[in-house]
């Protein structure tokens, strides 16, 4: 487990950590919409773009050569981190965003058709929602959505009776952004495979919090975001089968993920290159390969146990707060506690505790239908990181019992 001491030496790594908002030291609560950087992935940017930069893949001069086997290093790093077989199964993408729209768009448009039936959840982010939307407009298959319970769980009988020879894909999100849930992924692609159909996991929230193991779980796919796993920002990666990779065609198109073009003809590159069009985030993929390694050092175990405890103290103290209703209370989950409080919109709760420093996010973020699920138009969201302190859940709580003296 993480020591309170430990806790301290980490928190000396992220310059941003020590920054003052109104006055009050930085208490940050948003770590599921974005994490700060410690500073061996700031220097390590620093330093490759101030002594080593160069463009990758062109096969040209030293640097070049240079630039591309570190390149090609951090996709090797990213295959151990996510225990994936092959390094060639690991394709960067600009983030979770863009890794759920190139399946939809590669795998989809070619494997998905009318009457077929991709299946997700009632908690998706809107990442792993729209993009299946637009594809069943455009194909005419059909969306199926498992239900989720009153604690915040994935009904998994109703799950069971959804699948069936039509399904194509499964795609849920291995831990939702607003309930903390962490989902049976495993056990859902193990079904999802028995029925025939593809599996998708929206990893935005767990690679981050927890050690991801792609072959245990056995999905084809996995999606996330190097900005929520203390990496730059404009990267991310979707982890894919490779043998499910091959039979896929490409999305984007242009320079880096072809064979062979004449004016006539173009042969594809084999994956990840063929999902790879154009010049690379060169720079911010460099990042990501220190922040795996500032992880890796750390321990994913080692995080997640801590961020458990700190997830148990953050439920112990704010359920304790009168007119607080905390939203998604799943036994299995990952440190964000979102809740409604009576006495004031979460817009205005937001806004009064920014003043004394404190960084939570107040909205529907961006997963409206487990607002409607859960009859809010909004929740106020503390997501905790192994760099945050009991002591800056006591400063949450000390805030939103002025907020509800103010508004009471
Ligand atoms: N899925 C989930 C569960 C998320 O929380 C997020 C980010 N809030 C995304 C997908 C999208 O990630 P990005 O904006 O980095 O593409």
């Amino acid at each position: 487990m993480i020591t309170p001491s430990e806790v301290e030496k980490i928190r000396a790594e992220f310059p941003m950590l020590s920054t003052k908002v109104h006055g009050h030291p930085l208490v940050y609560l948003d770590n599921a919409a974005t994490t700060h950087k410690p500073r061996a992935v700031i220097e390590r940017i620093r330093q490759f773009e101030s002594e080593q930069y160069a463009t990758v893949r062109r096969g040209s001069y030293t640097l070049g050569e240079e630039a591309t086997e570190m390149f090609e290093g951090v996709r090797k790093k990213v295959q151990v981190f996510i225990g994936a077989k092959d390094h060639r199964e690991i394709i960067f993408t600009s983030g979770a965003t863009q890794s759920i729209n190139l399946v939809a768009n590669s795998f989809g448009r070619t494997f998905i058709g009318a009457g077929d039936e991709i299946v997700i959840s009632h908690m998706e982010h809107h990442a792993n929602l729209v993009p299946w939307q637009l594809l069943c407009l455009e194909k005419g298959c059909v969306l199926k959505v498992i239900p989720v319970s009153d604690s915040g769980e994935l009904e998994m009988e109703a799950f069971k009776k959804l699948l069936g020879p039509k399904t194509k894909l499964v795609a849920v999100t291995h831990s939702s952004n607003v309930l903390g849930t962490i989902n049976p992924v495993k056990e859902i692609a193990r079904l999802a495979h028995a029925a025939g159909a593809k599996v998708l996991v929206d990893g935005a929230q767990s690679v981050p919090h927890t050690k991801i193991d792609v072959q245990d779980i056995d999905c084809d796919f996995l999606a996330f975001s190097s900005h929520k796993m203390y990496g730059p920002s404009g990267v991310g990666v979707l982890y894919g089968k490779y043998a499910v990779l091959e039979t896929m065609p490409p999305y984007v198109a242009g320079g880096d993920m072809i064979n062979s073009v004449t004016i006539e003809r173009t042969t594809f590159a084999k994956p990840p290159g063929r999902f790879e069009a154009g010049t690379p985030p060169i720079s911010q993929v460099i990042g990501l390969g220190a922040a795996v390694d500032f992880l890796t050092g750390i321990g994913m175990e080692r995080i997640f146990e801590y961020e458990k405890s700190l997830l148990e103290y953050g439920t112990k103290v704010l359920s304790g707060i009168e007119g607080l209703r905390i939203i998604g209370t799943a036994p299995h989950k990952a440190a964000i506690i979102s809740f409604w409080l009576e006495a004031a919109h979460p817009h205005d709760v937001i806004t009064i505790i920014d003043r004394e420093g404190i960084a939570v996010r107040g909205g529907h973020h961006c997963a409206q239908p487990v607002m409607a699920r859960f009859g809010v138009p909004a929740t106020t969201r503390a997501s905790l990181s192994f760099y945050n302190k009991p002591e800056e859940i006591d400063l949450l709580a000390g805030a939103l019992k002025k907020v509800i003296q103010v508004f009471g």
